[in-house]
This record gives structure tokens, sequence and C-alpha cells, in this order.
């Protein structure tokens, strides 16, 4: 048995399907999963050594590529000086103003362990505050694993065709409301006849976890009037658009600000942290300021916090936005031109530096668009694009990221190897 195969036989008796996240099984794309030795900027290899170009960048982090050198040396720093106190320190500060600078809408904020326990505590802030208890999310958006957020979610659980998820209680799930996305009529609709009870609309401001999908015209402008007309917040998820569509994230990048703001990937610089944000009068309703409670052992914690400050501030001194677009126009055009030389239907969805090529000619503008896609065909891509030394999400319903480590000559390889992959399809 060759090296990959062999110690992912011994992670699945020790780990559900091997794994510690679904997706990481590769179930979706019918292809045995690699075993990841090392990252090195734009490249990662697995335990046999075989190198791959990356395009999954740990699921959206890894905007510097893999182990950058400034990331690292600053964690190495924090370790030396001590791995968890459990009270506060000089880093937390740090990247807490960092944060609160860069996002328009927000000037305090709060430090958790990952995207899921940012989404729930937000959720938790928004229903103490209002005094309501609904929820308004929207189909095939993925807000992490949070009860009242795994109802027609995205990401892994579109992957599995997992409806719902047996756990949850049916009286939870009742309490959230689930519309397409881009459908600001059903918003309208929904909160004129619901609109007093509703808490919060959360919302991927650029859906990332049914692949890529932008908003359309009007659409967050709508959720912003509605909202506010209603009296309920605005809730966006920027776990995957923050610090990566612009500094300021989605709220920079199309002008609109949200109530609260959930954070995580990029932060934490490739170190488990999430985070929330919003107004000095909401966030001051968070324990100890105020009585709504959420705490963490490891909230905050320096070596994580040192991995991400490291992260923000490289972002902030380069300004690496315009180049990533750039970069990944270019590549999404000659992949587009490669399929369709091939005579493959596809649509690409990209905005900045994230994108996903759908194998369906239609427009993707919601959940119900990208489930029309070739699914057979997108696993056949993957399967094609791993054996030619590129590795890209696997599933149809993610996003692919480009890194300020795939430079010119990265982006030629990656392409030599995917019009290989296309040509075995
Ligand atoms: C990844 C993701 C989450 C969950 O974050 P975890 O750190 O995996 O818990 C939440 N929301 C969005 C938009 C995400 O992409």
């Amino acid at each position: 048995m060759v090296a990959n195969e062999k110690l992912f036989s011994l992670a699945r008796e020790y780990m559900p399907g091997g794994v510690n996240s679904p997706v990481r099984a590769f179930k979706a794309v019918e292809t045995p999963p690699i075993v990841v030795k090392r990252g090195f900027g734009p490249y990662i290899e697995d335990v046999e050594g075989n190198r791959y170009v990356d395009f999954l960048m740990s699921w959206g982090p890894l905007i510097l590529g893999h182990a950058h050198p400034r990331v690292v040396e600053e964690v190495e720093k924090a370790v030396k000086s001590g791995l968890s106190f459990g009270i506060t320190n000089p880093y937390e500060i740090e990247i807490a103003r960092e944060v609160v600078n860069a996002l328009p809408s927000a000037q305090k904020v709060r430090f958790v362990n990952s995207g899921t326990e940012a989404v729930m505590s937000a959720i938790r802030l928004a229903r103490g505050v209002t005094g309501r208890k609904y929820i308004v999310k929207f189909e095939g958006c993925y807000h992490g694993h949070y009860d009242s957020v795994l109802v027609s979610a995205g990401s892994g659980v579109a992957t599995l065709s997992i409806p719902g998820t047996p756990g949850i209680p049916e009286e939870i799930a009742r309490l959230t409301f689930v519309l397409p996305y881009n459908d600001s009529q059903a918003l309208k609709n929904l909160f004129e006849e619901k609109g007093e009870e509703i808490a919060a609309v959360i919302v991927e401001p650029v859906a990332g976890n049914m692949g890529v999908v932008p908003p359309e015209g009007e659409f967050l402008k709508t959720l912003r009037e509605v909202t506010q007309k209603y009296g309920a917040l605005l809730i966006f998820d920027e776990v995957i658009t923050g610090f990566r569509l612009a500094y300021g994230g989605a709220q920079e990048y199309f002008g609109i600000n949200a109530d609260l703001t959930t954070l995580g990937k990029i932060v934490g610089g490739g170190m488990p942290v999430g985070a929330y944000a919003g107004s000095k009068t909401l966030m001051g309703n968070v324990a100890p300021e105020g009585n709504i409670y959420q705490a963490g052992t490891l909230s905050g914690n320096p070596v994580a916090m040192a991995a991400g400050l490291a992260t923000l501030k490289v972002l902030k001194e380069t300004n690496p936005y315009k180049d990533l677009e750039k970069k990944t126009a270019y590549l999404t055009g000659e992949i587009s031109k490669l399929l369709t030389d091939r005579g493959i239907p596809h649509t690409v969805n990209r905005i900045g530096s994230m994108f996903t090529v759908f194998f369906t000619e239609g427009e993707v503008k919601n959940y119900s668009d990208a489930q029309r896609s070739d699914l057979k065909l997108f696993a056949r891509f993957f399967q094609k694009l791993l054996k030619n030394g590129v590795l890209i999400p696997p599933s149809q319903f993610e996003a692919w990221f480009l890194s300020t480590a795939h430079d010119d000559k990265v982006l030629t390889e990656a392409l030599e190897r995917i019009e290989r992959g296309i040509r075995e399809l």
C-alpha cells in the first residue's frame, strides 16, 4: 500500500471517516484522500512527496500562502513566551485595534476560536438585544455548524446532501427562516409578515459555500434597508470575505455596513480564530460589559493572535488586493478558454481572489442554480487535476482561492497542469 492510502486507513480506524471535518474525506469527488505533510508558498506536499499547486489554501485563511516567513517568525516569537495564559496579552489588544480600524462598522470586537463560535455568539447577541427569537438565513450559505444555521446550509452539508442534520430539534430549526440567495422580494415578503419577530438576518455578503455566488445589484442594499426598517440586526458573515475582498472586507468593497460582523479564517492567519464585531453600543451588551454571556478558555490565545496580527500587518503594508484580483481574473479567463476549447459547458463565478468553476452553462445566482452543475464531471475534473499536481476544493460547492504566493510563474505552471488534466477528461 502507498503511504497516503496506508495512513488514511489508519485515520479511518480512529476518527469518524478518518477526518476531523467531513469534506476532507474527498467523498463527493470519489477520490482516495491525500495526507498532507507540509505546505510552502502556493504548494502543498503529501506524505508521498507529491507536490500540488494549492487552490484550496486551507479553505481560505492562507491569503499569504503557506508558511509565510513573517507569520512564521511572529508565531515562533510568541510560542517561546508561553502558549496560553487565560489572561489578557498584548497581541490581543493590538489585533483588536487593527480589526476595529479595518472594519467600517466595528468599534469593538470579541475574539473566539472558530467561525462557528463567532456566528453562534453574534446570533445570541442579536437575540439578546432585540428580545426576538427568529433569524433569517439564505439557502446554500454556510455559517458554521451551530444548530440555528445548519438548516439548508452550504459547504459540507451541501456536498453530502444532508438537508438539515439529525440532532437539531425541530423546535430550534423552526426559529430559522430560509430564503433563496439574491431574492430581495422574498425577503421583503417575509418581513412584511414576520418582521417584528425577527432578531437578525445573517448572510454571506458574497456566498462562498455554495461555490462563489456574488450578490446581485440591490440585494445587500435591500437587506440593509429592510432590517433597519423593522429593527432587526444585519449580520454579515465575513469569515471568508473579511480581509479577502478588501482589507475592510465586503463592507468596504460594497460600501454597505452591517450591524454585526463575524470573522474567521484570514484573521487567524492559519490558526483557529474567529471574531465578532460591531458598534460600541451593541458590543457593550457582551459580558462583562453587559449581561449577554460568552466566554472562552483559549480565546485571544497569544500564538493565534500573533499569527493573525502578522497576516494583517503584511496585508496592510503590501495592499495586494488589486494584484490578486488581476491574477485571479487572468487564471479564470484561461481556465474558461481551456474548457471552451474542449466544448465543456461551464460558468465561472469570480470576485476578487475567490472563484468557482461550475459545470453548468446557466448563470449561477443562487443555490438551486449551483445544484444544476454536473457533479460527476466535477468529480472527474478534480481527479484529473489532482493527478496532474493541482489541488482544488474537493467539492463543487466551495470557493477556490488565490494567495499572494501564486505569482505569474506558478500560474503558468498551474495552467499547464490544468490543461493536461482537462485533456484527460
Ligand atoms: C468557514 C466558515 C464558517 C465557519 O468557520 P469555522 O472556523 O470552520 O467554524 C462560517 N461562515 C463562513 C462564511 C465560512 O466560510
